[in-house]
């Protein structure tokens, strides 16, 4: 006896969207970010299949990098947010991590350590999300300093990062890369800028090293069509089974609170999967799930294990019958809608009660 709830994790979609990524940016370097458990993915499995891949893997912080390189992963990783104190900073050089410099503490620490070897720093510049970064007038500075400290392999690379690439038509995109490559000029290295938007929307932006993380699971960045993250082939199926059905009759509620009720007679079909297992709470009465492949509609509120959803409409459904939260057929994306939120957050709060089971076709 299993419990039909699964996240199902498609590797050949994960290398199809690797690729669509390459294809996009055939003059860059590419590094996978698996942070945050791989976007809920699983950071060892996803690691695993990237490494051979791509060119860098890229993580929040030391401990995520620790797990891959215990895990057997080789290549380099940047630390997205660099250290967060100095006594990291001589594990990371020995682990080969590469560190981002966001600000003057760290640069500090970086030129009054002691280190086994050198470490490859990642500059980053504050364009305009306005979060991290060196000030754009820094950056001459910061760079100069990077050199003359001795410590750093290679030649620094100049990052920033996006505030709203996921809008096609937003004009601070451009703003930031007016800015990047204002107050870079003349400075030796390579550069980087793209997230998974960005990657698929601004070519202007790809440079020498693209970063994409949530379009590697295959799902689009974009609340609208666009050409190339419509290629993407989503990486997790969250699946279940129906377990019970029932016939209800006008006026009747259903679930805790009633807060859906059948305005006709109605047939319910119970589905065990709830918010324990990472769907959301905040999923609307409405919101689309796949009964036997067909779109139905979820109805009343969502439980710690189980939902519901009106099914009357639907040739006769039966349990055991498969159902799809979100992934083939249904994107993440739009339940992410219907339940006030994004994709980002519905696949990085995946809890580990639900399996991730592995299949290649
Ligand atoms: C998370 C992150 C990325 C990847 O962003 P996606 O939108 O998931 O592609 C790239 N760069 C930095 C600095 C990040 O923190």
């Amino acid at each position: 006896m299993t419990r039909p709830s699964q996240a199902r994790l498609d590797l050949s979609a994960l290398h199809h969207n690797v690729a669509l990524a390459r294809e996009l940016a055939p003059q860059a370097r590419l590094m996978g970010v698996v942070k945050a458990n791989a976007y809920g993915h699983g950071a060892v499995t996803m690691a695993r299949e990237l490494e051979p891949r791509v060119d860098a893997l890229a993580v929040a912080c030391s401990e995520e990098a620790l797990e891959l390189r215990e895990a057997g992963i080789h290549c380099p990783i940047l630390l997205l947010q660099g250290v967060f104190e100095a006594s990291e900073l001589p594990i990371a050089a020995e682990a080969g991590f590469w560190i981002t410099i966001d600000n003057d503490l760290q640069l500090r620490w970086l030129e009054q350590a002691t280190l086994p070897k050198p470490i490859g720093c990642w500059l980053k510049i504050d364009t305009g999300m306005h979060r991290l970064g060196a000030l754009p007038t820094q950056t001459t500075s910061f760079y100069q300093r990077l050199l003359a400290c001795g410590k750093v392999a290679d030649l620094p690379v100049l990052s920033t990062h996006f505030a709203s690439a996921d809008e096609l038509h937003n004009p601070q995109t451009w703003q930031q890369i007016e800015l990047f490559e204002a107050a870079t000029a003349g400075l030796e290295g390579p550069r980087s800028a793209a997230n998974s938007p960005a990657t698929l929307a601004w070519p202007r932006a790809h440079y020498d090293w693209i970063r994409p993380g949530f379009m590697l699971w295959g799902n689009s960045p974009f609340a609208e069509p666009q050409l190339q993250a419509d290629r993407l082939r989503p990486v997790m199926t969250l699946t279940s089974a129906v377990i019970s059905v029932r016939e209800i009759a006008a006026g009747e509620c259903v679930g805790y609170g009633g807060s859906w009720q059948a305005q006709r007679p109605s047939r319910v079909a119970t589905v065990t999967i709830g918010y324990g297992d990472g769907y959301p709470r905040t999923a609307s009465n409405g919101t689309p799930v796949l009964v036997n492949g067909r779109r139905a509609a979820l109805a009343g509120r969502v439980s710690m294990d189980m939902i519901t959803v009106d099914v009357t409409d639907l040739p006769p459904v039966a349990v055991g019958d498969p159902v799809v939260l979100w992934g083939e057929g249904l994107s993440v994306g739009e339940v992410a809608r219907h339940s006030g939120t994004i994709g980002y957050e519905l696949l990085t709060r995946m809890p580990m009660r639900t399996p991730r089971v592995i299949t290649a076709d």
